[in-house]
């Protein structure tokens, strides 16, 4: 029988945590606050400011909102991350992806301090997390090590698998394991008989952004299987890029989705925020 890995209650014990700690910050006069961006008005980024915001509340850390217009500048959203850069009650900045096409997104993320990246995305986090220095992590890879540590299952000495090489979820996923002493494999699209190798995983990550693609094929029994893809399926209910019915069967451990890498997204924002 398989375990499945609650991303929810995982998420929340985080939550609960970092509310002490930040209530601890506040009594010795130390206090957090996230300025978050969004450029436009596009639906999804909206829902997930509006989650942002509310976790910050249940954090207990202060959060601004800049709700920019679609016709912004690149010019004048470079200015607005250059004052909050310089502003010492703002300890952490994000950008809300997407942006418009008319702004370049690479110089917008090398425009946020590396001092307040809690996305992890800056080049100075990424070449911190690869050389082990300690430094703001990528939020949703940082959520699947919880989830691994917190479910009890050991990422030392094992065959880990990353499907997707992407720089806000494969590579990174992919440093996180080998930091955890994990002997990582990432696959992507041009990767061969990748059942070959996905079959060797005893942890599977899969974030290759394609629903339900991984079936029972693609792993062998006993297998932990992580999914962190979400989309919506031909009935308009979120699915992952696993075939959750087919694969878990064959597992000892899975992550369901909604339910599983989601919610610890946030969380691992939060801790980014909290430090
Ligand atoms: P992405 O940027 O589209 O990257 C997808 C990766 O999968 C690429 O490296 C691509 O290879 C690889 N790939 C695509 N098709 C493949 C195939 N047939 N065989 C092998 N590899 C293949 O996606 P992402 O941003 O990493 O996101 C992945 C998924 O996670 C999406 O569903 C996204 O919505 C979800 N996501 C969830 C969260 C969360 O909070 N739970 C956060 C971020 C993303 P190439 O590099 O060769 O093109």
């Amino acid at each position: 029988m398989y375990k499945i890995i609650d991303g929810k209650k995982i998420s929340q014990e985080i939550k609960d945590e970092l509310r002490e700690k930040a209530a601890q910050l506040k009594a010795a006069g130390e206090s957090r606050c996230l300025a978050v961006i969004q450029v436009g008005a596009d639906p999804a980024s909206s829902v997930y400011v509006n989650n942002k915001k509310k976790a910050c509340e249940y954090v207990g850390i202060e959060s601004l909102s800049y709700s920019l217009p679609e016709e912004t500048r690149e010019e004048e959203l470079l200015k607005l991350i250059g004052e909050l850069n310089a502003k010492k009650s703002v300890s952490g900045i994000l950008v809300q992806l997407p942006l418009p096409e008319h702004i370049n997104e690479e110089k917008i993320l090398l425009a946020i301090s590396p001092d307040k990246d809690v996305d992890g995305f800056h080049p100075v986090s990424v070449g911190n997390l690869s050389i082990g220095r300690p430094g703001f992590v990528s939020c949703t890879p940082a959520g699947v090590i919880q989830l691994l540590k917190r479910s009890g299952i050991e990422i030392q000495g094992k065959e880990c698998v990353v499907l997707g090489r992407s720089n806000i979820v494969g590579k990174p996923m992919a440093m996180l394991l080998l930091r955890e002493n994990g002997t990582v494999t990432v696959c992507h699209s041009k990767t061969v008989n990748l059942r070959e190798v996905t079959r060797r995983a005893d942890i599977l990550v899969v974030a290759i952004g394609k629903p339900k693609f991984i079936d029972e094929s693609y792993v062998k029994e006993g297998t932990v299987v992580i999914d962190v893809g979400i989309h919506r399926d031909e009935n308009n209910k979120l699915c992952g890029d696993v075939d959750f019915e087919r694969v878990a069967p064959h597992c000892s451990a899975i992550t369901p989705v909604p339910g599983g890498v989601g919610p610890m997204t946030i969380a691992m924002l939060m801790s980014n925020c909290v430090g």
